[in-house]
C-alpha cells in the first residue's frame, strides 16, 4: 500500500475519465487524499469522498484573496469537519505574487486556517513556493507542524522544518528532478511521504499525472536511497497513515 498524500483529481482534466484513474490507483493498492480547495473544488472532493471512499483535505489555494472566499470556504470546512482527514493545500506562494502588501495578505490568510487547523484539531498541508523561511516561521510561531507539500526549498530549510515535526512531501516529478533527488537522498525516510499533485507534477513532463504514479516515486527513493521498494513503501505509508491519523 501507498498513499498519495496530495492530488486534484477533481479537476476538469479528470471529467472524462475520473473513475477509472481512482480505479487504476485503487487496483495497485494506493491510498488517494485528494486537495479540494475553494468552495467549488470542496464541494467536488466531497462527492469524491462519499462516491469513492477516498480521503480528504479541504483549503484554499494561497492566491485567493477575496474574502468572501475565504469566508465560505471556512464555513464548508466547518460542515464537513467529520468527512476530511485535514486542512490544506494552504500557505505562502510568493512564486506568483511578487508585491510585498499582497504577500503580507498571504500570511495574514495563512495564519487563520492556521489557527482553524488547531481550533478543528486537523492536521495540516502545506503549499509554499518561493516562501520557505516564511511558511516555517509562521508554522513554528503557531507550534504546529505541517506536510510541507512539493518542498522546493533548500536542503537546510527542510531540516528546520522537519526540527518542529514537518513532514516532507516529494512529489512524482523526482523522476527528473535533481532538487527532489537530493532531498530524497538527504532527508531520512521517516519524515518523508509521498505526493503526486495529480494533474500537476507528473513524472513525464508535459503529460497529465495521476494517483498510480506515487508507485514510481516510491521506486526512485529505494533507487537513490539504496534500499528496497517495500521498506519505502511501509514507512512513507506508515509517515502519512499517522500524520492524517487514517483508519487503515
Ligand atoms: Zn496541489
Amino acid at each position: 500500500m501507498l498513499i498519495d498524500n496530495h492530488s486534484h483529481l477533481d479537476f476538469p482534466q479528470f471529467d472524462s475519465d475520473r473513475k477509472e484513474v481512482i480505479e487504476r490507483a485503487k487496483k495497485q493498492g494506493i491510498l488517494i487524499i485528494n486537495s479540494g480547495l475553494g468552495p467549488e473544488g470542496i464541494e467536488k472532493t466531497i462527492k469524491l469522498v462519499d462516491e469513492h471512499g477516498i480521503f480528504a483535505t479541504l483549503g484554499l489555494s494561497p492566491t485567493g484573496f477575496d474574502s468572501d472566499i475565504i469566508e465560505d470556504t471556512i464555513e464548508l470546512i466547518k460542515k464537513y469537519r467529520k468527512k476530511i482527514v485535514g486542512i490544506g493545500e494552504v500557505g505562502l506562494d510568493y512564486y506568483w505574487v511578487k508585491e510585498p502588501g499582497k504577500r503580507m495578505t498571504e500570511i495574514q490568510n495563512f495564519r487563520i486556517f492556521i489557527e482553524l487547523s488547531k481550533e478543528l484539531n486537523l492536521p495540516l498541508l502545506v503549499h509554499s513556493r518561493d516562501a520557505e523561511s516564511d511558511t516555517i516561521r509562521e508554522l513554528k510561531s503557531a507550534n504546529k507542524p505541517a506536510i510541507l507539500h512539493c518542498f522546493s526549498g533548500t536542503i537546510k530549510q527542510a531540516k528546520e522544518a522537519i526540527s518542529i515535526g514537518c513532514l516532507i512531501s516529494i512529489p512524482t516529478t523526482i523522476i527528473h528532478s535533481k532538487q527532489k533527488q537530493e532531498l530524497a537522498r538527504k532527508i531520512p525516510l521517516d519524515r518523508i511521504v509521498l505526493e503526486t499533485d495529480a494533474p500537476y507534477l507528473s513524472p513525464v513532463p508535459k503529460t497529465r499525472n495521476e494517483s498510480a504514479n506515487v508507485k514510481l516515486s516510491a521506486k526512485k527513493i529505494a533507487e537513490i536511497k539504496g534500499i528496497e521498494y517495500s521498506v519505502v513503501e511501509r514507512i512513507t505509508t506508515e509517515n502519512a497513515g499517522k500524520f492524517f491519523n487514517l483508519k487503515i
